[in-house]
Formats: structure tokens, sequence, C-alpha cells
């Protein structure tokens, strides 16, 4: 589908119609039942998508079977695989609501983002450490007054002997907590009418000295995020990831990756099968028979764009637009099935409740508002899209 002219304006998006191949298919089986193997139902609390759990345990047992880094060549421990390979074993480790946390991040865009940015030493040095789980990364992007307008970073990083000195506040960084490093977007220029030109990205320790992380109490109340103070934090050479002056471009490729995934519609998956699972004979009646087939007409129809963004990454294009486009529908998606559900049953969810959907449930209501947040807002997603550009 080419959709190239809307109200007179050019729009460059483009969702190729796409199967999955025999070969995915096979992989998509291997993942099913690796997984009935490892995680058999009721031995392990589902989660809601990418925030389902920390068990760097699970993460290196998925990566001892190639489920980690499967897009990263097999010269640096990968599986040499494509984006639909990893979309295919996305989806199955989401839909069963499996513990992701510790390698989301590492797997989904700092490998990808070492791949096209990083040296040779520094792809040696971390892709092999990420495939197999044995490290944690986590996003250093926003601050207290740069979320959406990442131009206005002030973080700076300042040359010294041998390296770079980094000073700052960085918020909202989920995992921070748990996490060994950061990819950390910071302002080298100090030009005040580029804000684009100065800025760098950089690799960054999170035990360095000067690096202070304090948890942020998030609405269930967990600590998932928290703010990261950088006080004098030396930075050596070899942990300039890309070119200095050139974050902008880079970052905009690491958001791109951030977006358009399975991540971005199945969080609330395991809702709606907890749902059918626990309540059988209600899910029948015809209110919601009607609310779950509409439900699952969306799953499918996001689904089909979401693996078309896939393929065209495989195809080596840009799809930044339709990334952005998935994410504005899908997590906007995700949010109506905690709603239309929880319009289905007359109960009050408790996070103690013996049943499955209630706490899953209980959960989602408070973690859902996050889901049009995070990754990028509604508001700007359809700026993006609209525009055919990455902001
Ligand atoms: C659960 C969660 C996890 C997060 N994890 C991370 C992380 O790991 N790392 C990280 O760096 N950040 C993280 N963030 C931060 C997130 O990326 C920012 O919250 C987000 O980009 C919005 O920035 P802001 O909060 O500063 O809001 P603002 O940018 O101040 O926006 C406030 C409101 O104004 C609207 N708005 C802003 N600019 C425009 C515009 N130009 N046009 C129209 N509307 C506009 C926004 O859509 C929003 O509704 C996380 C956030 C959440 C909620």
């Amino acid at each position: 589908m080419l959709l190239n002219k809307f109200c007179g304006y050019s729009l460059p998006v483009r969702f190729e119609p796409t199967e999955l191949t025999p070969q995915e298919l096979e992989l998509q089986r291997g993942a099913r039942a690796f997984l009935r193997d490892a995680l058999p139902q009721g031995s392990y609390e589902p989660g809601l998508g990418m925030d389902s759990g920390r068990d760097a345990a699970f993460s290196q047992q998925l990566a001892k079977y190639g489920w980690i880094g499967v897009a990263i060549p097999t010269e640096y421990g990968g599986r040499n695989g494509t984006a639909v390979d990893r979309f295919v074993i996305t989806e199955e480790l989401l839909r069963s609501g499996a513990p992701v946390t510790h390698h989301w991040v590492a797997d989904r865009q700092t490998a990808p983002l070492l791949l096209k940015f990083g040296t040779e030493e520094q792809k040696r040095r971390f892709l092999p450490a990420i495939a197999s789980a044995e490290i944690s990364f986590c996003i250093g992007m926003s601050e207290h007054e740069a979320g959406s307008d990442l131009t206005a970073v002030r973080t700076s990083a300042t040359r010294t002997d041998g390296g770079w000195l980094l000073n700052g506040t960085k918020v909202w960084t989920s995992n921070a907590m748990d996490s060994d490093w950061f990819v950390i977007l910071c302002r080298t220029g100090t030009d005040p009418d580029d804000r684009h030109a100065g800025l760098s990205q950089f690799l960054v320790d999170l035990r360095t000295e000067g690096v202070t992380r304090s948890p942020i109490p998030f609405l269930d109340p967990s600590t998932h995020f928290a703010e990261v103070l950088l006080d004098n934090v030396l930075v050596p050479d070899d942990c300039v990831l890309g070119v200095i002056g050139q974050g902008w471009v880079q970052n905009t490729n690491e958001l791109a990756y951030e977006r358009g995934g399975p991540d971005r519609w199945l969080s609330t998956y395991g809702l709606v099968e907890a749902f059918i699972r626990e309540y059988p004979e209600e899910a029948k009646a015809e209110q919601p028979a009607q609310v779950i087939g509409e439900i699952v007409a969306k799953y499918w129809a996001l689904r089909r764009l979401s693996l078309s963004v896939a393929r065209s990454i495989d195809r080596k294009e840009a799809p930044a637009a339709e990334s952005a486009l998935v994410k504005e529908m899908g997590t906007r998606f995700e949010q109506d099935v905690i709603i239309a559900l929880q319009c289905l049953l007359d109960v009050e969810p408790r996070s103690t409740s013996a049943s499955v959907f209630e706490r899953l449930l209980s959960r989602a209501i408070l973690s859902g508002p996050s889901f049009t947040i995070r990754g990028g807002t509604i508001e700007i997603l359809r700026s993006v899209a609209m525009k055919g550009l990455v902001l």
C-alpha cells in the first residue's frame, strides 16, 4: 500500500503487503516450542510487554538458543538473521508475557546502533556481550527540559585529556537502576543557532565515578525509571559512539529502531488471553464476543503493518514515518484494550488477586497511560508521520 498524496501533501509512506516465509514460520514454531518448555503456563508471573520483568538468567537462557542478538552478524556472536526473524521471536516472547526487560533495550536498539555507527573495536567489545545477555543497556535521551524536543538537550560533554567530561542530568531513564551501560545524547557544540549540529552520543558505564542514579517511583509504585546525574564523568575516547557532532542523525536512527515493532502493540495482549481463559462463558456472550472480535481484527491489521516495517528494514530502507504510524496506532490500541476489557466485567482489579487477569488488569490500568508517552508521544509521532521525517 503506497499512500503518496494526502490533502495535496506528498507523503512517502509505504506499507508493502508481506507474509512470513516457510523458514520464518519454522522459526516461529521453534520459538513457541522453546517457550512452552522454558516457561510452562503457571510457572511464572506473566507481564505486560517489554516491562514484563527482569530475569537475567532467563535472558541468558534465551541467548544460548540464539533468540537474542538475532540480527547481529555471527562474527559478533549473533545469529546473522533478519529484522523479520527478530520480529517473529519478539512477537512470541511478548505474547507469552515472558520476562524480557533485562535484554530489551540492548537487543532492540543498542546493537543495531553499534552495528551502524560503532567502531570495529566497539562492535567486538559490546555485541557478543549483548548477544549473550551479559550486559544490559538503557536509554539516556530525555532531560527535564528536553523530552519531545531533544535539540534542547543540555547535558554537556567537553574535551579533556584522553576523553570527554560529562555533566548534566538525564531523567525518566527506564531500568537505569539495574542496567550496566547507557547510550547518552550530549551537547558537544556551543553554537546556539544550530542546536542539531552540536549533539553527540557516548557509551557510558553506569558504574563510573560521578554517575548517581536516583529511582523515581512509578504509579504502581515500582522503580521503573530513574534520574541519572553526571558530575564530571570521564568518558574515554573509545566510548565516543559514531562521530562527534552527528548525534542528531544517529539518535534519529535509534528512535526508528525503537518504534514500529511488536512491543508497541502487544503490551496488553496477555490481558485478552487471560480474559478468555478465565471467563470462557462470559467471552462467548454477544457483547464480549463483539469486543473481542474487534480487538482481534485490530491485532491482525497492526501486525501486518508492523511486519511490513520489519521487511522494509531488511531492504535497508529507513521506515521512520511508517514506524511512527505503527507506534501511534499501536499504543492507542493497547490503551483501548484495557478500557474495553474493564467495561466487560464488574471487577475492582487487585494486584494481589488470585486471578491472573485481575493482576494484569490492575497493572495495565496503572502503566497504560505511559504507553503513548514513552518512545515519543502521539503528538510527536503524528508530526513525524505527517512530515515523513524523524524529528
Ligand atoms: C514509562 C516511561 C519510560 C520512559 N523511558 C525513557 C528512557 O528510558 N529514556 C529516555 O531518555 N526517556 C524516557 N522516557 C521519557 C519520554 O521519552 C518523554 O517523557 C517523552 O519524550 C515526552 O517528553 P516530556 O515528558 O518532556 O514531555 P514534553 O515534551 O514536555 O511534552 C508534554 C506534552 O506536550 C506535547 N508536545 C510537546 N511538543 C509538541 C509539539 N511540538 N507538537 C505537539 N505537541 C507537543 C507532548 O505530546 C506532550 O503531550 C520515558 C517516559 C515514560 C513515561
